[in-house]
């Protein structure tokens, strides 16, 4: 059986980014850009003014009145020149007029009948923006390879960009296998349960950034098995299967893919929950086969899929983010192999605290309603209360979410309060 590293260092070997495609730039949010981009101007494209305010020359220093001759807006694209002796009143943001070269904000400024007097003594080039401060004509400003976040969306444009060159998103098909499962929105009789993995999985795969395709139930045939298999891998870049793939006797995922000529690059990883996954190549597509029990399989899509799916659309960044959180009860894992143990972490005063959800059943979905983040702990081990540990974080806006109930309790630490301003709740 193979470790949890060696699983993903398999995996990772055998994925690589997918072809990219121009897209309008709003839908180049969140995802990897493809190309790098330059400027093809300056920023800002002329000298202007910082401030309302008033332009003129500072070449003559013994003289304390300037004759106002003209007013500039921002947009103006007038540029009579100004003599010595002769200022502009300028708006924030207009081209500063041939002649000027000192701009006095209007607060500094006392307006007399004979013109205008700077209150404090001036500073040549003061309040001026000089052309091509911010990025010069061919400056690299984006990188292949960088994440699009708002603020390089609106570089782009301010760059004249409309569209940008980004990676695919993975299209990933998803199939649920089992004669036990029900439709979503059926009420469970007889032994039966609701397919809730295909929505688990799907919504991962949003998150992730991925396009879910729900290929629905497969019964526990070969056939029917073996049909939704290739019906998914029509469309999908990468295929998700979840159940059937242990030693049951009805269990057909891992020979079937086989069956229809997939390599099988392993099967079982040494880790609970969610030991019998199989990795498989089918049609140079990767498959994901995870085991049925809901959190095995959120846990599975956690470790070994979102990885791959974060590759194929270019990231480089391909692990949740780790945090330091002190442990708030004692843990145990007295079984053989490493444990993904579901904890709930919390932002305290003093840091990040970490509680153990007690019912730790791979069955048991409410432990990742309940829980936010994965802790891992090696066989045999036991970690006391108080203890500090490493915890995998898996909400994206953990602390947006954990925000409402630190305002409920009135607790405001000095992480919570600049937060909450952040957030527009105080
Ligand atoms: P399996 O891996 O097929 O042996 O299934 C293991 C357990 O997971 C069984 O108790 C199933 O009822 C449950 N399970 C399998 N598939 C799903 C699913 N799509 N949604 C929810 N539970 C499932
Ligand atoms: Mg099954």
């Amino acid at each position: 059986m193979i470790s949890i590293e060696e699983a993903q260092r398999i995996i990772l070997q055998n994925t690589s980014p997918l072809p990219v495609e121009d897209v309008p730039l709003l839908q180049s949010l969140g995802r990897v850009i493809a190309e790098d981009v330059s400027a093809p101007w300056d920023i800002p494209p002329t000298d202007n003014s910082a401030m309302d305010g008033y332009a003129f020359s500072s070449s003559l220093p013994e003289k304390d009145h300037w004759v106002v001759t003209d007013f500039i807006p921002a947009g103006s694209a007038k540029m009579s020149p100004v003599a010595p002796g002769e200022a502009v009143k300028i708006m924030t943001g207009a081209p500063i007029p041939p002649g000027c070269d000192t701009v006095v904000p209007i607060e500094d400024i006392d307006v007399t009948d004979q013109g205008i007097r700077p209150l404090k003594p001036i500073k040549k080039g003061a309040n001026i923006r000089l052309r091509g401060e911010d990025i010069s004509t061919g400056d690299l400003v984006i990188t292949a390879g960088s994440v699009i976040r708002p603020q390089e969306i609106g570089m782009q444009v301010s760059l004249g960009r409309i569209a940008a060159k980004v990676f695919r998103k993975v299209r990933v098909a998803i199939l649920a296998t089992g004669d036990e499962l029900l439709e979503a929105g059926s009420v469970p009789t007889d032994g039966k349960i609701i397919n809730s993995n295909s929505y688990s999985l799907a919504a991962q795969v949003l998150e992730a950034g991925g396009e879910p395709i729900v290929l629905g139930i497969a019964r526990d045939t070969e056939q029917a098995t073996r049909d939704k298999i290739r019906e998914g891998l029509q469309t999908a870049d990468l295929l998700i299967t979840t159940g059937g793939v242990s030693v049951g006797d009805r269990d057909y995922v891992k020979e079937t893919l086989q069956a229809l000529g997939g390599e099988l690059l392993f099967w079982k990883v040494n880790m609970k929950p969610g030991k019998p996954v199989a990795y498989a190549i089918l049609d140079h597509k990767p498959v994901f086969a995870l085991p049925g029990n809901p959190v095995a399989t959120m846990v599975g899509f956690e470790l070994f899929v979102r990885p791959a799916m974060l590759r194929m659309m270019g990231y480089s960044n391909l692990f949740r983010p780790m945090v330091k959180a002190t442990l708030t009860d004692p843990a145990r894992n007295k079984g053989d192999r490493p444990h993904l143990i579901r904890v709930r972490v919390k932002l305290e005063q003093g840091g990040y605290a970490a509680a153990v959800y007690s019912n730790q059943s791979s069955a048991n979905l409410a432990s990742l309603t309940q829980g936010n983040g994965l802790l891992r702990m090696e066989p045999g081990t036991s970690i006391a209360a108080g203890t500090e540990v490493q915890v995998t974080l898996l909400d994206r806006g953990f602390e947006m979410g954990d925000l409402g109930e630190f305002l409920k309790e009135d607790v405001c630490g000095d992480n919570v309060v600049p937060l909450a301003r952040q957030c527009g709740c105080l």
